[in-house]
């Protein structure tokens, strides 16, 4: 007897970091030898960068749209980041999962939490969730990368910096942890991550036997 249920549902990969550790450079890599993995186009209210696409990197809506979909229940999680709204629709997520697609998402760590806290009560959430967090080698290294990269203010660097131990307080929350020392090997660890979940026994279904 043949199913057309998945021979296991997929993963739903929550990546977040702390500022300035190169969380998009490594997801940007990873997305791109990963294929199969699918993304999550999330809403915001900030406008679209040099580059960016409407319903490629984000979708762009109106700060008054986002609170009628925050009302209509449409967000797993959202939250304000830098003074926009950003959140991830369940029509972008919910579906696919149960069909065997794994999800990619790089979100911010309120939102990750708030998947964790959904997951408590939504059993196929809990199965799916994977929470990876990733971390600069240490705060000398951070500090050293914030003077390097930018223009910022001696104040404004060390706002970063007290902002970036305070995220970084919150790895425990997080079952995996990345270290981005060196950027090939952070790469290569979180794509070694993924496969082994993929292998992980909870989410095979259980007609796998029957297919
Ligand atoms: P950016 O404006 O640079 O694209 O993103 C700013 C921050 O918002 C990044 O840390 C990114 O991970 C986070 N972010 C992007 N999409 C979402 C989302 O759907 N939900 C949450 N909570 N954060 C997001």
């Amino acid at each position: 007897m043949t199913s057309d249920l998945p021979k296991r549902l997929g993963i739903l990969i929550v990546v977040s970091g702390a500022s300035g550790t190169g969380k998009s450079t490594i997801c940007t890599q990873v997305r791109k030898d990963m294929p199969t993995l699918g993304f999550s186009v999330s809403c915001t209210t900030r406008p679209p960068r040099q580059g960016e696409k409407d319903a490629v990197d984000y979708y762009y809506i109106s700060k008054k749209e986002f609170e009628k979909r925050i009302e209509a229940g449409a967000f797993i999680e959202y939250a304000e980041v830098f003074s926009n709204y950003y959140g991830t629709l369940k029509s972008e997520v919910m579906d696919r999962i149960k069909a065997g697609k794994d999800i990619f998402l790089d979100i911010d760590i309120q939102g990750a939490m708030q998947i964790q806290q959904a997951a408590e009560n939504d059993a196929l959430l809990k199965k799916c969730c994977e929470f990876i967090f990733i971390m600069p080698p240490s705060m000398n290294e951070l500090e050293e990368r914030l003077r390097g990269r930018s223009t910022d203010s001696e104040e404004q660097i060390k706002q970063r910096l007290k902002k970036a131990e305070k995220e970084i307080s919150f790895r425990h929350k997080y079952e995996h942890l990345i270290v981005n020392d060196k950027l090939e090997r952070a790469v290569s660890e979180m794509e070694n991550l993924i496969r082994d979940m993929r292998l992980n026994a909870k989410r095979m279904t259980e007609n796998m036997c029957n297919v």
